[in-house]
């Protein structure tokens, strides 16, 4: 997200406060009917429903119907996205939005011709309804998908903009990678790094501890489990922001240093973890650890492989995983028995030590280099390649 200052004229200004309104009163409407839903009750209604329901306000009352349809299924989205932060219990419960305090609205389905650069310093972004409205050129504007538009409590209005990021070009040196998720490391790549998500410190693990101490202890609808309510939801919040960042600079190096990376195709290997061996030899506790991290890296894994295939487009190779962790990297012996530990691979065929995951990364990137060359309309897939790629791990099936 950018963030501009936006500078709409009085006229703008009267439909802008109008499109916030309705954002508000159809949020208001939302957090409403999700308030008065009980435990033991139907559910509450979903997105869908409550979008048909919008439709059927919307012929029923001409304030609404007179306003833009974007903005206010928009705010309906918006409040399933708050709902389901709150259930992942990152974010508070979605609160009923008064007038004049942190209002806005989303505009998504944003066009190329959609913002446009006037001036040294100034800017122009196109508002259903509004019509062209001027913002400060700040610093540069990237490709946008969506924005928003806010005014604080001041009364000053922003325009954010969520950016597309710019493919990154390729280094040209013919260089390839292969990233393994790893188990206990995040990723290890062909090159021998082994990259880890960052975590909370132990400092903030042993606050966190504490706070859920706290939190079992605090009496319901007290003050203090309101206050260590959120600062939980601080502690897991920052922990998310790293995550995020470390994915933003891991796909930008990658995208920067290879021609061609190779990733695990992730709905092979949700089917198929347990064959690819790298829970076969767990260490003490592995399996556990893995239980509980293994929502949330591979949570950070589906992002980093999107992220990777936004920055570096028809570079980016998803590989079958099958046999990855098995195959010897130097000989091609496929042996479960290699995998000696959830660290150490050493073929029983040719004694090859490596990583367990580099080796299996290396695995990736052979295969990703055959892709690639096939792609390239070189040497046909299994033909004699400088180093042949694996046939087993292009069988499908
Ligand atoms: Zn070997």
């Amino acid at each position: 997200m950018s963030r501009y200052r936006l500078r709409p004229s009085p006229a703008q200004e009267a439909v802008l406060l109008e499109h916030c309104g309705h954002a508000r009163y159809v949020w208001n409407l939302a957090v409403e009917q999700h308030t008065h839903w009980q435990r033991g009750r139907a559910s509450a209604p979903g997105f869908t429903e409550q979008c048909r329901q919008l439709t059927e306000a919307r012929a029923a009352c001409e304030w609404l119907a007179a306003g833009s349809i974007i903005v206010q299924q928009q705010a309906l989205k918006d409040f399933h996205q708050a709902m389901a932060n709150f259930f992942g219990a990152t974010h508070r419960r979605p609160r009923w939005r008064r007038r004049g305090r942190g209002e806005g609205f989303r505009i998504v389905a944003v066009k190329a011709g959609d913002v446009r650069r006037l001036s040294r310093k100034g800017g122009q972004v196109r508002i259903p309804k509004v019509g062209w409205v001027r913002f400060r050129w700040s610093r540069p504007v990237g490709e946008a998908k969506s924005f928003r538009v806010t005014r604080d409590a001041a009364g000053r209005w922003h325009v954010a903009f969520a950016l597309i990021p710019q493919p990154i070009p390729a280094p040209g040196t013919g260089a390839v990678v292969g990233v393994d998720r790893g188990v206990v490391v995040s990723a290890a790549l062909s090159t021998g790094d082994l990259l880890t998500v960052p975590a909370l410190g132990e400092a903030e693990k042993k606050r966190l501890v504490r706070l859920q101490r706290a939190l079992a202890r605090a009496k319901p609808g007290s003050k203090r489990r309101t206050k260590v309510k959120v600062a939980i939801a601080r502690l897991k919040a920052r922990e998310g922001d790293r995550r995020k960042d470390w994915v933003e600079q891991i796909s930008t190096d990658l995208a920067r240093r290879f021609d061609v990376i190779g990733i695990e195709d992730l709905k092979v290997s949700a089917m198929t973890r347990s064959a690819k061996g790298t829970l076969e030899a767990p260490g003490r506790n592995v399996r556990q650890k893995a239980g509980l991290n293994r929502g949330i890296l591979a949570n950070g894994w589906e992002r980093l492989a999107a992220r990777l295939e936004h920055k570096a487009p028809g570079r980016v190779w998803k590989i079958d995983p099958r046999y990855t962790s098995q195959t010897c990297n130097a000989c091609r012996h496929i042996a479960r028995e290699s995998r000696e530990s959830q660290a150490l691979f050493r073929c029983v065929a040719c004694k090859h030590r490596d990583h367990a995951d580099v080796n299996a990364a290396k695995n990736i990137r052979d295969t990703a280099e055959g892709y690639a060359v096939a792609a390239r309309g070189g040497l046909p897939l299994g033909g004699p390649v400088n180093r042949e790629p694996q046939r087993d791990l292009l069988l499908v099936g």
